[in-house]
């Protein structure tokens, strides 16, 4: 009898305990899901984060800052000339081939934004493969775009010295409590690596206190700045493994595009999604006027791409790196004639970071 009650009560002790381990799965499924829906509009903290700089340094503001016309004028006659170059026709970009060290900084608090080695390698293979055209899903491209992507002929690699020539896997680990979250400028001022050397990548556990998934800021509003340029990541928003979302897996080569001057496809006068956004630009001729996003059903999944959308009354390139939808493939010839016109101009030393003498002071070059 007495054998017969302990059984019951281990039963009873297994079924209680299956049920909290059900509904403990069942809250972290549906924290990830809020996650992806909370994030759903807030992809990239570009904007805000901008406002937040011109608010702090107002020197950094187009209007008190010459390397914002002197970069736009110069990516202006860059593109013209390119235009009459016959070899801007072919899909392959002309451009030479530049090699970008780039330095992941994982700024933890020893919780899960401590991400693997493997888990930041995988945000390197998807920022190579979307610069060089080479997205796993290139084939998928709608049929009215084909023949409009671009290579951007960028190619990021770990550093094997630091800033003072000790070695270094181009991976930093740093165990700081202050910094959770990535919108604290003093974080980028405290670990930054000199950005003429470097692309600095920070991984953190959140990219901004108000859900932003990451940020960057572009090239001229950082010229005087130079601690504060690079790519700020959340953890969940870094490559394709581990504690990475499936909605945000390409995420770093939206914001590197950002990091080369690019603007988001509807434009940087307003926000995401707002009808206004038909008659603003993003300085690229071959990207189609559109007000972002509108294509694009988190819920759906992976592919809940609507590639038929139409905003501003042309196919929206939904596709496009620089939107905000879960399906992006890939840059255009022209966003990638943009970048390279940036790369090759002194603003924010994009110039000098590709350079042999610079790949020689890495380790990249002999
Ligand atoms: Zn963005």
């Amino acid at each position: 009898m007495l054998k017969k009650f302990f059984q019951d009560l281990f039963l009873c002790f297994c079924l209680v305990f299956f049920l909290f381990i059900a509904v403990e799965a069942e809250k972290l499924g549906n924290f990830r899901d809020d996650l992806t829906l909370k994030i759903f509009n807030e992809k990239c903290g570009i904007e805000m984060m901008t406002q937040l700089l011109y608010q702090k340094y107002p020197g950094a503001q187009p209007g008190n800052n010459p390397a914002f016309h002197e970069l736009e004028e110069f990516t202006a006659e860059y593109t013209s000339r390119r235009k009459s170059d016959s070899r801007n026709l072919s899909r392959i970009s002309s451009g030479e081939l530049k090699i970008i060290p780039i330095v992941f900084h994982i700024i933890h608090q020893n919780g899960e934004e401590n991400i693997s080695d493997e888990q930041v390698l995988s945000a390197l293979q998807v920022l190579n493969e979307d610069f060089r055209d080479n997205n796993p899903n290139r084939a998928n491209l709608v049929v009215d775009f084909q023949g409009l992507e671009g290579d951007a002929m960028m190619q990021f690699a770990l550093p094997t010295l630091d800033p003072d020539g000790n070695p270094t896997t181009g991976i930093e680990r740093i165990y700081d409590p202050n910094f959770e979250y990535g919108d604290d400028f003093l974080m980028q001022e405290t670990y930054n690596w000199p950005r003429d050397m470097y692309l600095n990548i920070y991984i953190v556990k959140h990219a901004h206190s108000d859900g932003y998934a990451a940020y960057s800021f572009y090239p001229s509003a950082v010229n005087s700045r130079p601690e504060l340029d690079g790519v700020v990541l959340s953890h969940w928003a870094c490559g394709t493994t581990g504690t990475a979302l499936w909605s945000h897996y390409r995420v770093i080569a939206h914001e590197v595009g950002h990091w080369a001057n690019l603007i988001h496809t509807w434009g940087d006068k307003y926000a995401v999604n707002n009808s206004k956004a038909c008659r603003t630009d993003d300085l690229v001729d071959d990207t189609p006027n559109c007000i972002g996003l509108k294509g694009s059903d988190p819920q759906a999944g992976p592919d809940g791409c609507n590639t038929e959308y139409e905003s501003c009354t042309s196919l929206d390139m939904i596709q496009n790196h620089m939107d905000y939808s879960f399906c992006p493939i890939v840059f255009t010839l022209g966003q990638c004639v943009r970048m390279e016109a940036c790369m090759n101009f002194h603003v924010s030393d994009r110039d000098y970071i590709w350079t042999y003498e610079n790949l020689v002071d890495v380790g990249l070059a002999e």
